[in-house]
């Protein structure tokens, strides 16, 4: 990845409307970041990532819209939140990976396949119940991963002891509606982004309604 950024046509890939993008979005002005390093130094996941996580950011200012939603780091990124704590100039950067996840999974990009399953197999479970219903999940996330058997050996003895409930344990009164209403909203709101990304002008859905 990063040697195909360095062979990159900078001119050509570049998107002038990124920064901007991502910027709105985030609320974070990432025109401020001087590419000090600190996010880097204290994130935890910096050997695994294919681009550390001020280099992300070197992405969004140069524009690499495709670089920065294709890697890799932002799937790994656990929302710690230690980079946001260590700049030096107030950039919530956790922020601005999680607004960068979200723009990939608009994109269709997915280079971190079971992490975008089990997030779509998370929140599937809580729009379904109300809130997690944590075996479900593991079943549902074993399955769709193709590893049916992967966690069994420990799944059993947690189900057995009690520290896994056999059935869902929904909230009670409207609680599983409203939360219900929230991810109707979401997805309203996701379409509309995409639909506007996609430099689709047609009229907006109305989320208004959910949100009294
Ligand atoms: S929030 Fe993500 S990028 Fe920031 S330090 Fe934690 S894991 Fe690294
Ligand atoms: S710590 Fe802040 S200023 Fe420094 S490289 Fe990271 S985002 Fe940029």
């Amino acid at each position: 990845m990063q040697t195909s950024v360095r062979s990159l046509d900078l001119a050509a890939a570049r998107d002038p409307a990124f920064q901007a993008d991502v910027e709105r979005e985030s609320g974070q002005t990432l025109a401020s970041c001087y590419q000090c390093g600190n996010c880097t130094a204290g994130c935890v996941y910096t050997p695994d990532y294919d681009f550390p996580v001020h280099q992300v950011m070197r992405l969004v200012q140069l524009g690499l819209r495709e670089q920065a939603l294709s890697c890799r780091s932002i799937w790994l990124c656990a929302t710690c939140q230690a980079c946001t704590t260590r700049c030096p100039n107030n950039i919530d950067v956790a922020k601005v990976m999680d607004v960068l996840r979200h723009m990939a999974r608009r994109a269709g990009h997915a280079p971190e396949a079971n992490v975008k399953t089990f997030a779509d197999s998370f929140l599937s479970s809580v729009a379904k119940h109300g809130r997690v219903f944590e075996a479900g999940l593991a079943a549902v996330f074993a399955i769709k991963s193709g590893k049916p058997m992967q966690d069994a050996g420990l799944g059993l003895p947690m189900l057995t002891r009690g520290k896994l409930a056999f059935l869902p344990h929904e909230p009670e009164g409207n609680g599983k509606a409203e939360v219900a209403a929230i991810f109707a909203r979401f997805g309203r709101f996701a379409a509309d982004k995409s639909r506007a990304e996609a430099g689709d002008s047609a009229k907006p859905s109305d989320t208004t309604e959910d949100s009294k």
